[in-house]
């Protein structure tokens, strides 16, 4: 049962929604990539996450829990920050990346792990992580929940030392579980990817 059977509109057009991930299937990948996560940076002593609103609010959380479950020590070390980036508009990447709102502490020296919800074009990240390695961390990692590896058009290497990936999906537009359209369907527990009706 789902909200989407009869399609969905978007703007003018009707398209079709098919389910990519179930909540279940989300919730086990967050908590495996906490338990990679949290091995990997036992030994540094900190982890300060910067979350990408608005869009990663969601599995940033879920996230966050899942590390500081899988290793408790390394909870109590964790700090966190959010930064507001807007680059989207309807179902295409604008390729401009406007800052709503600012870090609230500056990254230097600490080990930092961007959390992110999908990397499209990659043209966000790349601008965010930039100006991030400018403030001199003492390392800079990202964990995307979803990844298009078709859409991407920057450089691997501006994306950070080493990026952790929930899913790898095709160039399709996906709304659910933190995705929106229009700021619609981010409370939708599973992952939709959209296609024109026939
Ligand atoms: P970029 O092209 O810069 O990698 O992606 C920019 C932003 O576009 C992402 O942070 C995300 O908010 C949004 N975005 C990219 N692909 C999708 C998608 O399939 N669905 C939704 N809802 N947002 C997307
Ligand atoms: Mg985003």
């Amino acid at each position: 049962m789902s909200g989407f059977d009869d399609g969905v509109m978007v703007g003018e057009t009707k398209m079709q929604a098919n389910v990519l991930f179930k909540e279940a299937q989300i919730t086990e990948r967050v908590a495996s990539l906490a338990q990679e996560i949290a091995a990997d940076y036992a030994s540094r002593g900190g982890l300060h996450t910067v979350t990408v609103l608005n869009g990663a609010l969601h599995f940033a959380s879920q996230l966050r829990f899942a590390i500081s479950k899988a290793n408790p020590e390394l909870g109590f070390e964790m700090t966190s920050d959010t930064i507001h980036l807007a680059s989207y508009h309807g179902t295409g990447s604008s390729g401009e990346v406007k800052k709503i709102s600012d870090l609230t502490h500056p990254v230097t020296g600490k080990h930092v792990l961007i959390l992110e919800d999908i990397v499209d074009t990659g043209k966000t990240l790349s601008v965010l992580v930039a100006e991030l390695l400018a403030q001199k961390p003492a390392s800079l990692a990202v964990v995307v929940l979803l990844r298009k590896p078709s859409k991407l058009a920057v450089p691997e290497s501006d994306l950070g030392e080493k990026m952790y990936v929930g899913f790898d999906i095709g160039p399709e537009f996906v709304v659910g579980h933190c995705f929106d359209y229009d700021g619609r369907f981010r409370d939708v527990p599973d992952i939709y990817a959209l296609s024109p009706a026939e």
